[in-house]
Formats: structure tokens, C-alpha cells, sequence
């Protein structure tokens, strides 16, 4: 698709980073979620064990469809109605034009491309399972042992294609804490990520 982008949701249409496994490595559901009517939507939503547990869903997400839409977007959970990345919210602001926008969200996929066709050379050929979590588990079978000079070599340019990946998603899509201003909610907590390449 696109030529010209000129709203948000042409951006986001473009991109799908925030529900394909890049960004984030799960959702978590909130107070006021349904979780019975996400997994009747057909959501995985389970139940973390520990002390305080949270329902939560894996990414890439289930619900995104290959034109990036949501396939749940009227049902869609709290997290996902409330998120908006940096790129988007400084587009929609008017501190960069969409035009400018689009090159950056292209450039981001183009690494995420390339973590995953490193990871696939790598023998881990799991595209349902997100990025991070993908690369936390190469990074123990290589650090196990595993492989010889070339796969050592190539692991080495994996780590740095996700430390690149890593260093653009927090310069331009997690979104910075801003201090709340009167009349104004303080930014979504969806930004927590559970990206965690650097073992
Ligand atoms: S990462 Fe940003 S631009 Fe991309 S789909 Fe999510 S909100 Fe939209
Ligand atoms: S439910 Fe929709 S908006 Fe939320 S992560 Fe899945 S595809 Fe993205």
C-alpha cells in the first residue's frame, strides 16, 4: 500500500509494530478488560503465575490482520485503544509531518526484517513468538554452546541488529514520560516493554 500518508491511522496501517511482536512482547489487560470476551473473540489471554496476576496476551498478536487492521478494534483492550507510539503522537501533534513519519516507521520494519531473517538463518524459525523472545532464546542456545565459528559470527550480527532495533524503538516509539499538565491524563503505561534483546 501506501503513497501518501496523511493521518494516523494511515500510519498505523503502514506499520503494525505495536501489535507484530517488535515493540512489545505481550499486552496486559486492565481493570475493566473483559478477559472471558477477548478469548471468546479469540484472544490467548492467560493468567501470569506469581504474587499479583495479570491476564495478559502474547504478540504478534492474534487479532492482527495482514493489512495491519485490528480484527477486535471495537473490542479491542484498554492498552490498545490508549497507546499511541512517539512517531505517532509527534506526527498527530504536528512536530513531524506524516510524511516524515512514514520513512521512519519503514526504516524501523526494515530492521525488524532483518532481526528476523538473522534469527530464521539462526535456525529459530518461530514467526508466531515476538522478537525479543525470540532472541532471549537463541542468545541461551548460542551462549550454551551451540553452533560453530559461522553461527557464532552470525549471532554476532544478530546482537547487533537487535541493539540498533532496540536503541530506534526507544528513540522514537516508546513514548517519554511526560509530566502531567492540568486538564491532561499522564501517557499510557502501554509503552512498558517487555522487549528484552540484552541478555
Ligand atoms: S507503533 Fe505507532 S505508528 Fe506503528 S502501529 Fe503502533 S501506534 Fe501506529
Ligand atoms: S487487539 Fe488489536 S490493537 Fe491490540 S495488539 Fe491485537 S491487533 Fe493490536
Amino acid at each position: 500500500m501506501v503513497g501518501a500518508v496523511k493521518s494516523g491511522e494511515q500510519l498505523c496501517r503502514a506499520c503494525g509494530l505495536c501489535c507484530d511482536g517488535t515493540l512489545f512482547d505481550l499486552v496486559r489487560l486492565e481493570r475493566g478488560d473483559d478477559a472471558g470476551k477477548l478469548q471468546a473473540l479469540g484472544l490467548p489471554v492467560s493468567i501470569s503465575r506469581g504474587k499479583l496476576p495479570v491476564a495478559r496476551f502474547p504478540q504478534p498478536c492474534s487479532a492482527l490482520c495482514e493489512d495491519r487492521t485490528c480484527r477486535l478494534y471495537a473490542e479491542r483492550p484498554w492498552q490498545c485503544r490508549t497507546f499511541e507510539c512517539q512517531v505517532f503522537k509527534d506526527a498527530q501533534a504536528g512536530r513531524i509531518t506524516f510524511a516524515a513519519a512514514l520513512p521512519l516507521v519503514k526504516h524501523a520494519r526494515r530492521r525488524a526484517d532483518h532481526v528476523r531473517r538473522l534469527l530464521r538463518e539462526l535456525g529459530d524459525t518461530d514467526e508466531h513468538r515476538a522478537l525479543g523472545e525470540r532472541f532471549h532464546r537463541t542468545s541461551e542456545r548460542m551462549e550454551s554452546g551451540h553452533g560453530d565459528e559461522a553461527a557464532k559470527a552470525k549471532f554476532a550480527d544478530l546482537s547487533l541488529a537487535v541493539h540498533r532495533l532496540k536503541l530506534l524503538s526507544q528513540n522514537r516509539f516508546y513514548t517519554r514520560n511526560e509530566a502531567p499538565s492540568p486538564g491532561k491524563s499522564p501517557p499510557p503505561t502501554a509503552a512498558e516493554t517487555d522487549f528484552k534483546p540484552d541478555p
